[in-house]
């Protein structure tokens, strides 16, 4: 499974951020997507997304309802702390502005080698490759889990009880394949109210974030006379 923050390239070209804010939110926002789905290994940050992976032969057959459960924490602990970067206190746009973030997953079923090096733990196969490829679809919702036919039909008699679309995909290098996506407000309902968050809470975000901007200077203003 791949987690995805999306709108992240408007995010960094507003104009007054402070360089290193929006790449400290993206990195706390990553953070407790990871956190909030204990059941999955983290294999590795992609930029701005996280790859994730579990292992479906213990899960006897509810690969598909754990993967769905697993998107909807994750796509609840994103938006509540998506909220904390927001209401933080420092004023630049980098923290103020990050009610255009968005997270999408893609989520696949494979056969996978694992490959040690050092200590870390890396995933090879063809499978590898699907999973991220899939990043590159035509669905044009912001918020959504796009699913492979395996990992789709894996869930038997119990497929979701939600509206699933199925689409047509030609992968690069792997040719036209069927996939579904399901959008995460169909699993979710509406997002239900954030708490808010206290005082102290607020200055600790403000004090993660600030601590890196610190180190940086106000990135100048893009305007088009800069062309
Ligand atoms: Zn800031």
């Amino acid at each position: 499974m791949i987690a995805d923050i999306g709108g992240y390239t408007e995010y960094m070209h507003s104009h007054r951020t402070l360089l290193g804010h929006a790449e400290a939110a993206t990195a706390r926002l990553l953070e407790k997507v990871v956190d909030a789905a204990p059941g999955f290994d983290l294999i590795e940050i992609e930029g701005d997304a996280a790859f994730l992976s579990r292992d479906a032969d213990a899960l006897n057959g509810a690969t598909l309802a754990t993967v769905t459960e697993a998107v909807v924490a994750m796509h609840r602990a994103f938006h509540v702390e998506r909220r904390l970067v927001e209401l933080n206190l420092c004023p630049c746009d980098s923290c103020t502005q990050t009610s255009g973030l968005k997270l999408k997953f893609v989520a696949h079923v494979g056969e996978v080698a694992i490959q040690k090096i050092k200590r870390r733990r890396n995933l090879i196969g063809l499978d590898v490759i699907f999973v991220h490829r899939l990043l590159k679809n035509p669905v044009q919702v912001p918020e959504y889990v796009l699913l492979s036919e395996d990992l789709y039909r894996s869930g038997g008699a119990s497929a979701p009880d939600h509206p699933v679309h199925e689409i047509s995909q030609d992968l690069e290098g792997i040719g036209p394949v069927r996939t579904y996506f399901v959008e995460v407000e169909d699993l979710t309902g509406p997002l239900a109210p954030l708490p808010d968050p206290s005082v102290s809470q607020r200055l600790g975000a403000t004090v993660g974030i600030l601590g890196r901007g610190l180190r940086h200077k106000l990135r100048p203003r893009r305007t088009a006379a800069a062309h």
